[in-house]
């Protein structure tokens, strides 16, 4: 007999692990040896997972039941209450699939319409895998098969008189009772025959198998409500799927609750953070999932914005277009983390996992904060988000050493009082060769939005573009300020052909960034 989730296990040891790992029958995981990175670690992981889950269909092929109700092998060590229980539990688990997938096989015949009975099953797929991510998340959730801490029964209660008097504490009672109570466990937790058997469950063992059948209905409730969003979810492939359902599996989601937005690059979706923590970090209690969308054509027009922005320039020849794509995920996330240091209001990253960026999640209670454009702001707010947006643009050129690019009413949220910058994954420095260009359109869109609300401080795109990058064009018509613009970024690139390297964009006084040579 031997567990497929057992065998499979080959990860690098990640510190101290779930105490039932190191003593587990099956003997510790072999190290593995990494002799490659760790992004093609995680795909070829992928890939074995993803054929595990097409295979589970075959899963446990499991379990000839041994004669006895215990195992029996010389090099089980059955010294421990904890354990036994858990491998009782476990053989218990498997061979209720079997026969579960036996039925569903009768059941549906040679129909071409089948049922499914795996919502019905008691091992999850994904519990007989394990990669690296599963063992990152495992870590730090909550693990029922942690020793727990000694149960203090409470002082009060016996049986019997005089000398016979036996408490509650008396073991013999005490587990009798106690493996009666498996019973009363979770509806529909199977709790195997033990029950007519003259089983004695020690109060550490009862408590941890409570704690275990409650949490695994929990995660039960938790898949099957996610299997009823399967909507939202045929807008992503079966790999983002697998990576979503870890999340919400490994606890570090507690449910992903829809979609908020399908757009052409990307689907963003709403979910509720779980209890887990990567990194120490506090997982926010709403969160926005943004999926970067894997089908290519959609990209190929984005291109310029990755292509030639120098701090990718070297990566992107050696990509293929699923890592460009993973790409613009990172690239979200890097320039979020430049914006969030800089005090400007935007999300904040919660983790990368691919092409999938979790993020806090602007807005409250499932509804994601309005758009600029959708929300009616009286003048004294408008106001306000204008000066805080002029602001913004400034600290993000100047702090950040960004353009956002794709700046508009469609990418400011109005949340808290105050205006939020989404929707940064196409933003580059200023010193790409159309940063300003991109800039300057930045400036038309936020100009004009302001002006048509009725901010009559609101400058013009020109002067908006010079206050942001300090630039000082002095073109008086659109057309000249343009091939101003196009200019200095030709002599930019002049410079960076010539000379192997950029300018630097500022003096550390916070001038003008120098584009001379
Ligand atoms: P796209 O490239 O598809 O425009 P965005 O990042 O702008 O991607 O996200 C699309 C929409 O999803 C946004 O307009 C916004 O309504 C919503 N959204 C994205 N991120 C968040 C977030 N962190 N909190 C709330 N809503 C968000
Ligand atoms: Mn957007």
């Amino acid at each position: 007999m031997e567990p497929l989730g057992m065998a499979a296990t080959a990860v690098p040891d990640a510190g101290p692990g779930p105490g039932w790992q190191s003593k587990c029958p099956w003997g510790a995981p072999k190290p593995a040896s990494i002799s490659c990175s760790l992004a093609e670690v995680m795909s070829e992981q992928l890939a074995k997972e993803l054929q595990l889950e097409e295979e589970n269909a075959a899963f446990p092929e499991v379990v000839a039941v041994a004669e006895g109700p215990f195992i029996t092998g010389e090099n089980i060590d059955t010294s421990s209450d904890l354990m036994l229980a858990q491998m009782l539990q476990m053989e218990f688990d498997r061979e209720y699939d079997a026969q579960l997938r036996r039925e569903e096989k009768k059941f549906n015949g040679d129909s071409k319409v089948s049922i499914s009975f795996e919502n019905y099953r008691k091992v999850h797929p994904f519990d007989s895998d394990s990669s690296e991510d599963e063992v990152d998340w495992q870590d730090t959730r909550h693990d029922p098969y942690r020793a727990d801490k000694p149960t203090t029964t409470p002082k009060k209660g016996f049986i019997g008189k005089g000398k016979d008097i036996t408490t509650k504490h008396d073991e013999v009672v005490c587990g009798r009772k106690n493996t009666a109570r498996m019973e009363n466990f979770a509806p529909g937790f199977q709790v195997g025959d033990g029950i007519g058997m003259d089983l004695k469950l020690s109060n550490q063992v009862f408590n941890a198998l409570k704690q275990h059948a409650y949490s695994e209905e929990r995660r039960s409730a938790r898949l099957h409500e996610k299997k009823e969003h399967s909507t939202a979810e045929k807008a992503v492939d079966p790999k983002t799927r697998l990576l979503l359902y870890k999340m919400v599996n490994s606890g570090m989601l507690e449910t992903i609750t829809g979609c908020i937005s399908t757009g052409k690059e990307s689907v963003v979706f709403h979910a509720y953070g779980g209890n887990a923590t990567e990194d120490d970090k506090v997982i926010p209690p709403e969160c926005a999932i943004k999926v970067f969308k894997t089908t290519l054509n959609e990209f190929k027009n984005r291109d310029k914005y990755i292509k030639d922005d120098y701090r990718f320039k070297d990566r992107f020849s050696k990509l293929n277009p699923r890592k460009i794509i993973r790409m613009w995920a990172e690239k979200e996330m890097h320039n979020l983390t430049r914006m969030q240091n800089a005090g400007i209001p935007c999300p904040q990253v919660v983790i990368l996992k691919k092409h999938i960026l979790v993020m806090s999640f602007i807005g409250q209670d499932q509804v994601p904060a309005p758009k600029l454009k959708d929300v009616k702001l009286n003048s004294e707010d408008m106001k306000k988000a204008y000066y805080q947006t002029l602001n913004m643009m400034q600290q993000l050129y100047k702090e950040c050493n960004l353009v956002h690019a794709d700046l508009s009413e469609y990418n400011m949220l109005w949340h808290d009082g105050k205006v939020w910058l989404i929707d940064v994954s196409q933003s580059v420095e200023p010193t790409h060769p159309h940063g300003l260009e991109f800039l300057f359109r930045d400036c038309r869109n936020v100009s004009q939005f302001f002006q048509k609300g009725g901010v009559a401080e609101a400058l013009n795109e020109r002067e908006l573009f010079n206050a942001v990058s300090g630039l000082n064009i002095t073109a008086d018509n659109e057309v000249d300020f343009i091939e101003e613009i196009e200019a200095l970024e030709k002599r930019n690139e002049d410079h960076v052909q010539n000379h192997g390297k950029k300018v630097s964009t500022f003096s550390s006084d916070g001038d003008p960034p120098i584009y001379d040579e």
